[in-house]
């Protein structure tokens, strides 16, 4: 299988199947702690970089041949870049959900939520883990150094109209590196926001596998536990 892998076990989200939509690295972002290292292709622009029928058809022979003792807790579109820049994406959801009743969960940098046409499309998506790492431009560009003048701005209103529409869970993750967006302040700040979007649950994180700068370290873990308190009792620290 090229673009259907696993299941895998993860943190989060226990045995998982992971489907890659967009080859590697296919982003909007170039995020310093991205684990996949740098990004090779920054762009918004959605297309069909993997054809949506290979896909399908790898989701379906793993369906039709998996082993009934497999344990398969979600379907996961994550993969080696911004999953939500295959303009098939919904017609897939929709697809995959026909296949299994196993929840399916998107990960995305929710860079392109400020789209109508990507906010319908993840309507399908029985979890979508969006990320915010920042509320600020500043800390915006030095982090996830988005592609061409995007606004945070911009990513938070997308954010803030898709939990108007979207029924499902969302799970906010925020990825926190030492001394650029952790501090008491910065997490303030990060939290009012997160509470204007409305998420079910906070995810905090930090860059503890190797990230693509080596300057990136990660937060204290009194950083983290300040970061728990503030966030409140949505909050897991996932790292
Ligand atoms: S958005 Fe995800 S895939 Fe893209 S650079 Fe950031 S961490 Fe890596």
């Amino acid at each position: 299988m090229k673009y259907v892998y696993g299941p895998v076990k993860s943190r989060r989200l226990g045995f998982s199947l992971g489907v890659s939509t967009v080859p590697y690295k296919v982003c909007s972002f170039d995020c310093v702690y991205c684990q996949l290292k740098e990004t090779t292709r920054k762009t918004l622009t959605r297309k069909t970089y993997l054809k949506t029928s290979e896909i399908l058809e790898e989701l379906r022979t793993f369906f039709t041949h998996r082993p009934k003792d497999v344990r398969l807790d979600y379907v996961t579109f994550s993969g080696a870049g911004e999953p939500t820049l295959h303009r098939g994406i919904g017609r897939i959801l929709k697809a995959v959900r026909r296949m299994s009743p196993v929840p399916v969960v998107v990960i995305t940098n929710a860079s392109t939520l400020m789209q109508e046409r990507v906010r319908r499309d993840l309507l399908d998506a029985d979890i979508v883990i969006p990320s915010l790492d920042a509320v600020t431009q500043d800390v915006f560009e030095k982090i996830d150094r988005p592609v061409g003048n995007m606004r945070i701005e911009d990513v938070i209103e997308g954010l803030k109209q898709f939990r108007r529409v979207y029924g499902g869970k969302m799970w906010l993750e925020i990825m926190l590196v030492r001394g650029i967006n952790d501090s008491v302040p910065y997490l303030e700040l990060l939290k009012k926001t997160a509470d204007e979007i409305g998420p079910d649950r906070v995810q905090i994180n930090a860059p503890v596998r190797p990230p693509a700068l080596p300057w990136v370290k990660v937060p204290t873990k009194s950083t983290l536990s300040a970061a728990k308190k503030i966030f409140g009792k949505k909050c897991d620290v996932v790292c």
